[in-house]
């Protein structure tokens, strides 16, 4: 061991025109030999190539210790032949590729041609005796001294998707690719014995976030598997998502390759420092890993997605939030103008978080407008618009003592390792963008279903008194709580956002109060609000307070105190009070009037007057009951008269025609809660009143419903 070796990285951007190859080397100061990773290896043309060889040769790389592939398409994969040939691979990695041969048939025409490409190389690594490897999310390993790798993307839910065949239409069949129910756990598993084994070998070949590959029984699955004949049934606009792409036909399912490119960080430790860099192949849609891993984005050095495409969080185009989490020091972009790349947006979001952009081509035109801003450029790539040439080689990183040192002049700098004052600038610049905080519409879907499983979850608990029965519904701090416990860390915004798109959808009932909301409960459906009614029918006689007496009788019935009835549904019902007087009591109200006959009773002592409603079922004859009640009432509070009702006078007259059976019993829900035989209220009174006349006077049997 020789103490006074420094550790030393080098990372070179070759050259390879449109496409990606990016080169590691790296040497702990414990080590004497140097490490060497390759990521991805241009589109495997000549020139690209040639550029390839040459950094081989410069760099004396007798060995790849590890070679990644970080997804199916022409332009990473294209040069790896060629480099197997001539170096030695140890170790190489790539997506799970079972989990895309499956889809030969579905694929445009590059897609299958990479897929391929790629069984063939594994094919000849398997003969040079490589360790063959497809990492997933969560797979964090050292390969050397000094240097750890940690993946962040795809998770290993997406090649369980593609292999099971769940949800195809629409992870094929959007554009940006739909990602948003990746971000929940969901752990169901109701598929066919079949369909399943696919995915079980793969679980069975994983550990630790590493699918070890094995190639011979890979092989043997996807021959015997018997579900693709089903699977061309799907349907899915090819054409539609293509045009989205404004790509050609062959392009088709190639956003599907570049979302599940593996994303990884690499760091190095150099002097007493971990160096971060960030490799997230072409991805496009950041939803997944912005999600579920926003505080381990930041990075000091960054690969450019998708050579400076565009880049989205759900179906919303994001650069600002992308880079802002990513916050980089340096970017490279891989890029030549092919495709419109790199994209002049990406190029001026990457300057407004001052960091310092480096590209494969150097810019031969400059603008600036006479005030000193930013000349923009509409939409145009920012290749044509500086009018760029390629570079004359590749482009050297070397980190050395604390130093970086770059062989090349960047696009833009800011000549500031140290940006935070810059980026405190700019975030006054830039106004905060709802996009991070404001959930995609499809992950809303996702987490307002998760919010509404958990409702009927407590909903059931409290219908087996399991839960106390509280008359208010579910507040957001108790799903916030639920949220944690389950690792879910949804934050009030969020919550706000659920009840918010929930309520507006009709998929849960929330109640907003203070232009918050606060509350929420899982929805009655049509059976529950009849069983509501079963219990309400069973009361002859309906007496509910109201603060005054209002045209209509629905809307008196509406604003009519239900406290006893509601709490009494509540009881029978398990669903909150809160819930019944404000979501169901107007469900009721129709059935209601078509059942009863409302009246309105006022009295008025020298302070103040007293109204109520007097609901009277229609099929027990009480015509003469209510005159004499209402005459004897009248008398009781030496009313003179101003007494009234709210139907017609028709109706109350045929009431009071007949006569009733005696013996009858007339069960009465009130809405107050009084204890009856305290008379010192005159509201108490006046309902006692009511009842003396029903119970005694008349001689009829009053039950209460308790
Ligand atoms: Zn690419
Ligand atoms: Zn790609």
């Amino acid at each position: 061991m020789n103490s006074t070796t420094k550790s030393k990285l080098q990372i070179d951007i070759v050259n390879v025109g449109h496409g990606d190859c990016i080169i590691i080397t790296w040497r702990n100061n414990f080590n004497q030999e140097n490490w060497h990773c390759i990521i991805d290896s241009g589109d495997g043309s000549t020139t690209a190539n040639t550029s390839i060889d040459k950094i081989i040769i410069k760099r004396k790389i007798k060995k790849f210790d590890l070679a990644i592939l970080t997804h199916f398409d022409s332009d990473h994969i294209g040069g790896f032949s060629n480099i197997i040939d001539k170096v030695k691979v140890l170790r190489y990695w790539s997506p799970y590729t079972p989990a895309f041969e499956k889809y030969l048939w579905l694929f445009g025409q590059r897609g299958i041609n990479a897929i391929k490409r790629a069984k063939s190389i594994e094919e000849k690594l398997l003969k040079q005796n490589a360790l063959i490897e497809s990492p997933v999310e969560g797979c964090m390993l050292s390969p050397t001294d000094g240097l750890k790798i940690t993946v962040l993307s795809p998770p290993i839910k997406i090649f369980e998707k593609l292999l099971e065949e769940k949800d195809i239409e629409s992870l094929f069949g959007q554009y940006p690719t739909f990602l948003g129910d990746l971000v929940i756990d969901n752990n169901d598993i109701d598929l066919e014995q079949d369909q399943r084994l696919l995915v079980q070998s793969m679980y069975s070949r994983l550990f630790k976030g590493m699918i070890r590959r094995n190639l011979v029984e890979e092989n043997k699955e996807i021959n015997n598997d018997s579900t693709q004949i089903n699977l061309g049934k799907i349907d899915i606009d090819k054409q539609l998502i293509c045009n989205k792409m404004k790509v050609e036909p062959e392009f088709f399912g190639n956003n599907v390759l570049n979302d599940t490119s593996l994303v990884f960080k690499i760091d190095c430790f150099i002097e007493k420092k971990w160096f971060s860099m960030l490799f997230p192949g072409d991805l496009e849609n950041w939803l997944y890993l912005i999600a579920k891993h926003s505080n381990i984005l930041k990075s000091d050095f960054y690969k450019a997605s998708h050579h400076g495409s565009k880049a989205y969080v759900g179906n919303d185009e994001a650069y600002d939030e992308v880079i802002q989490t990513i916050r980089p020091n340096i970017t490279v972009v891989s890029a030549n103008g092919k495709h419109k790349l790199p994209r002049i947006k990406t190029r001026n979001s990457l300057i407004r978080w001052s960091t310092n952009v480096f590209c494969t081509q150097n810019r031969c035109n400059e603008y600036f407008n006479i005030d000193g801003s930013l000349a923009s450029s509409g939409n145009n790539s920012c290749f044509d618009f500086y009018k760029c040439k390629s570079k004359e080689g590749s482009i050297c990183f070397k980190l050395e003592q604390n130093k970086i040192s770059v062989n090349s002049q960047s696009c833009y700098g800011t000549y500031s390792v140290n940006n935070y004052p810059v980026i405190q600038f700019q975030q006054h610049l830039i106004p905060d963008d709802s996009i991070l905080t404001r959930l995609t519409e499809n992950e809303i879907i996702q987490q307002t279903k998760w919010v509404l499983n958990k409702l009927k979850v407590i909903h059931e608990e409290r219908k087996k008194g399991l839960k106390d029965l509280g008359s208010e519904a579910v507040t957001s701090s108790e799903i916030y709580s639920i949220s944690l416990q389950e690792n879910r860390n949804l934050v009030q915004k969020q919550i706000d956002q659920i009840f918010e798109y929930g309520y507006s959808n009709n998929y849960l009932w929330a109640s907003n109060e203070r232009g918050r909301w606060q509350k929420a409960y899982s929805t009655p459906g049509k059976d529950d609000i009849r069983v509501m009614w079963n219990i309400i029918k069973r009361a002859d006689i309906l007496l509910l307070n109201i603060k005054e007496l209002q045209k209509g009788i629905s809307s008196n019935i509406l604003n009519a105190s239900k406290d006893l009835l509601s709490e009494y549904i509540e009881k029978q019902t398990a669903f909150p009070k809160e819930l019944v007087e404000t979501y169901c009591w107007p469900l009721l109200i129709k059935t209601i009037i078509r059942n009863y006959e409302c009246f309105g009773l006022t009295y008025t002592t020298y302070k103040s007057a007293y109204v109520w409603l007097l609901l009277v079922k229609y099929d027990k004859d009480y015509g003469t009951i209510m005159a004499d009640m209402l005459s004897d009432f009248k008398t009781t509070f030496n009313l003179n008269d101003d007494y009234f009702y709210l139907n017609e006078d028709q109706k109350f007259y045929e009431y009071s025609k007949s006569f009733i059976n005696e013996g009858n019993i007339i069960r009465i829900c009130s809405s107050l809660r009084n204890d009856y035989n305290n008379k010192k209220s005159p509201e108490k009174l006046a309902i006692s009143n009511i009842f003396e006349i029903l119970n005694n006077k008349r001689e009829v049997k009053i039950v209460r419903l308790e």
